[in-house]
C-alpha cells in the first residue's frame, strides 16, 4: 500500500475540489486504502483506515449536520448588481457562469436556518467548490444577512468554512465585505448571541479571518489547512512551508482552535455544544439556607492534614471533573501560542445547570518549575469572560504549587496575565464558585478565587511563598489548612473528607461536593448580578480588615510556632474574641 504524506493528499484534494468536485475514488488520496466497500466512505466521505476526509459538496454536508428536513435556506437568489465587474473582466464573468452553473449555487456561500439535536440556528456554510469558496460581493452580503437574522431570533450562529484566499477580481468592495461581516459580528456578540466556527479543509483566507476567528468555540475537521494565507502563498523561511506546522492538529497545540472533531461526530458535538451556551435550565433549592448540611471538622494537626494533602493518591481535577459534573465539552487553548494540560476549561452541567469549569490540574506539584505560566492565565481568563458573556455560572478549581518564576515567563508578561485573570474574576457577572481541593499555592491559586462562594476541601492547604527557591529562615512559606481558612473567614465552607483523608474514598467527597455544589449554585442563582457584587466585594474587605488581619498574622505565628497548633489557634482566637465582646460591652 502506497503512503502519501498529508501535504500530497491536502494538495491533489484541493485541486480534484477545484476541477473534479463529485468524482468518488475508489481508494483513498493519502494511503490507498480501497473504499469500494467502505461504509464510512461512503456515508460521510472519510477514509476508514487512515481518517483522511474528503470534500464533501455542501448539501451532503447540510444532510449530516442538521436535523431532517429542517434545512431551509434563505437568500439563495441573492445575485451581484455591480455588472460591472463582469464587463470589464470577461473571463471573471465566464467562470462565474460555469461555477454556478455546476455547482447550482449563486455563490460561495449558502445561508440559512435549521436544527442540530432540535437547536435552531443560523448556518453558513462556505464551499470551496465555488471560486475557492472566497469572500465577494453576493457572499458577504448573504453572510451579513445572515448573522442580523440570528440576531433578531436570538438563536446561534453555525459557521462552516471552506474557503481559500480573495475575490481579487472583485478589488476593494470584496476587501469591504470584511469590514461588513466584522460589524454584522460585533453586532451580533453585542447582543450575546453564541457563535461557533467548524473549520474544513481548506479554512484560509477572508473567511477564515472574519467568520472562524470571531468564533465562541471553534472546532476543525482532522488534517484541515487552516490560517490567513493560503498554503500556496506562504513563504516560509527556505522557500516553503512544513504542511504539518498548517495543519488544524498543529493549531490546536498551539491554542488556536479549541477540538478536532471528526465528520461522524459532528452533529453530535455541535448540538451538544449549543446546548449548553444555551443555558436554558437553573437549579432551584427548595429548602431553606439555614438547612443548609452542617459538619464537624477533624481535629488532626495541621502537620496530619499537611501531609494527607501531599498523598500522591488524592485525586487531581481532572478525577473531580469526571466525577462531580456531566457532558463535559473541552475548550482549548489561550486563543494565542498554546495549550497546556496545566488548565483544563470546559462547558459542563451541574444537575441541568450549564456551568463553566476552569481548573488547576497539578500535573508536577513537587517541581516548582512547572508552575502556572502566562498562557495558563490566558487561557482562565478567555473561559471566565466566555462565562460572564453567557451568563453562565464559573466554578474553579484551585490545586497550583504556584506560577512559573522563571525569567522566560517574566518577558512573556506573566504579571499581566495573572493580573487579567484576577480581573476578569473579580469583575464575573455570573455567579461564581471555587473549590481549593488540595494546593493553593501564593497569587497563581489567588487568581481563580476572587469568586462569590469558596469552598476548600477539609485537608486542603493555603501556602504562601512555597514556590520559592530561597527559603531561608526568615523566607519561609506560610502554610494554612481548611479549618483555619473558616475560622479567618478565608473560605465560606469547607467540605469534610473521609477518615484518613479522600484517597480513602474519593466518591464519598465527590458527592458531598457535588451536593454542596448545587445547594451554593442554586443560592446565588437567587440573586442578582449587583448584589452578589456587593456581597463578594463586602467579604473580601472584611478579611483585610483589622480584627482579620491580625487573626491571620496569628495563625502565621502558630505555624512557626509548630506544635499543637490547632489548639494555639483556637485559643488565641478566642482570647481575641472575649476580649473583642467584653471590649463591645463596655
Ligand atoms: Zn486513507
Amino acid at each position: 500500500m502506497k503512503e502519501l504524506n498529508n501535504e500530497n493528499a491536502f494538495f491533489n484534494a484541493e485541486e480534484l475540489i477545484t476541477n473534479a468536485p463529485d468524482q468518488d475514488f475508489d481508494s483513498c488520496l493519502k494511503c490507498d486504502f480501497n473504499l469500494k466497500e467502505s461504509e464510512l466512505y461512503d456515508t460521510y466521505r472519510v477514509c476508514s483506515s487512515c481518517n483522511f476526509h474528503f470534500y464533501i459538496k455542501p448539501y451532503d454536508r447540510l444532510a449530516l449536520l442538521t436535523d431532517r428536513a429542517s434545512f431551509v435556506e434563505f437568500n439563495q437568489e441573492l445575485t451581484n448588481v455591480h455588472e460591472y465587474t463582469h464587463d470589464e473582466l470577461p473571463e471573471y464573468k465566464k467562470r462565474t457562469k460555469s461555477d454556478v452553473e455546476r455547482t447550482g449555487l449563486n455563490d460561495s456561500v449558502i445561508t440559512g436556518i435549521g436544527t442540530m439535536g432540535g437547536n435552531s440556528c443560523v448556518i453558513i456554510l462556505m464551499d470551496f467548490s465555488f471560486m475557492g469558496g472566497n469572500l465577494g460581493l453576493v457572499s458577504g452580503e448573504k453572510i451579513s444577512l445572515a448573522i442580523d437574522e440570528a440576531v433578531s431570533r436570538k438563536i446561534p450562529i453555525v459557521s462552516i468554512i471552506s474557503s481559500s484566499g480573495t475575490r481579487i477580481e472583485e478589488g476593494i468592495l470584496s476587501l469591504m465585505q470584511m469590514a461588513k461581516v466584522t460589524l454584522s459580528m460585533a453586532n451580533a456578540k453585542s447582543k450575546n448571541i453564541p457563535s461557533l466556527s467548524l473549520l474544513t479543509n481548506p479554512c484560509t483566507g477572508q473567511a477564515y479571518i472574519t467568520l472562524a476567528t470571531y468564533s465562541d468555540i471553534i472546532l476543525s475537521e482532522p488534517g484541515a489547512s487552516v490560517g490567513m494565507s493560503p498554503l500556496k502563498d506562504l513563504k516560509g523561511d527556505y522557500g516553503s512551508v512544513d504542511f504539518e506546522s498548517r495543519a488544524s492538529d498543529s493549531m490546536l497545540k498551539r491554542g488556536l482552535i479549541d477540538s478536532i472533531v471528526n465528520r461522524n461526530q459532528q452533529k453530535e458535538q455541535i448540538s451538544r455544544i449549543i446546548d449548553l451556551l444555551n443555558n436554558n435550565h437553573k437549579l432551584v433549592y427548595e429548602n431553606n439556607e439555614s438547612n443548609k448540611p452542617n459538619f464537624s471538622l477533624s481535629n488532626l494537626s495541621i502537620e496530619e492534614r499537611v501531609k494527607i494533602s501531599l498523598s500522591d493518591k488524592r485525586p487531581s481535577s481532572s478525577i473531580f471533573l469526571k466525577k462531580v459534573f456531566e457532558n463535559f465539552f473541552e475548550i482549548k487553548g489561550d486563543r494565542l501560542l498554546d495549550n497546556s494540560d496545566r488548565i483544563i476549561t470546559g462547558l459542563a452541567q451541574l444537575g441541568s445547570q450549564t456551568v463553566m469549569i476552569v481548573a488547576q490540574e497539578n500535573i508536577n506539584e513537587n517541581n516548582s518549575i512547572d508552575g502556572l505560566k502566562s498562557s495558563d492565565f490566558r487561557k482562565c481568563s478567555r473561559a471566565i469572560n466566555l462565562a460572564s458573556r453567557f451568563n453562565i455560572p464559573l466554578i474553579t478549581f484551585i490545586d497550583t504549587v504556584g506560577h512559573n518564576m522563571t525569567y522566560n515567563e517574566e518577558i512573556k508578561g506573566i504579571g499581566t496575565s495573572l493580573g487579567e485573570t484576577m480581573l476578569s474574576m473579580a469583575q464575573m457577572s455570573s455567579p461564581s464558585i471555587s473549590v481549593l481541593i488540595t494546593r493553593g499555592g501564593s497569587e497563581a491559586a489567588l487568581s481563580l478565587d476572587i469568586s462569590d462562594r469558596r469552598l476548600m476541601l477539609e485537608n486542603a492547604i493555603l501556602v504562601m511563598g512555597d514556590n520559592r527557591d530561597d527559603k531561608d529562615s526568615l523566607n519561609k512559606p506560610s502554610i494554612i489548612g481548611a479549618k483555619e481558612c473558616k475560622d479567618l473567614n478565608i473560605v465560606d465552607s469547607v467540605i469534610p473528607e473521609p477518615v484518613g483523608g479522600i484517597h480513602m474514598n474519593p466518591d464519598e467527597c465527590f458527592s458531598l461536593l457535588r451536593k454542596f455544589l448545587m445547594i451554593e449554585l442554586a443560592m446565588l442563582n437567587k440573586k442578582s448580578e449587583r448584589s452578589r457584587f456587593k456581597d463578594k466585594y463586602k467579604k473580601f474587605r472584611n478579611i483585610s480588615d483589622f480584627n482579620n488581619s491580625y487573626l491571620y498574622n496569628l495563625a502565621n505565628e502558630a505555624i512557626a510556632a509548630k506544635g499543637k497548633i490547632t489548639d494555639y489557634i483556637s485559643k488565641k482566637i478566642s482570647d481575641r474574641k472575649r476580649k473583642i465582646r467584653k471590649i463591645q460591652s463596655e
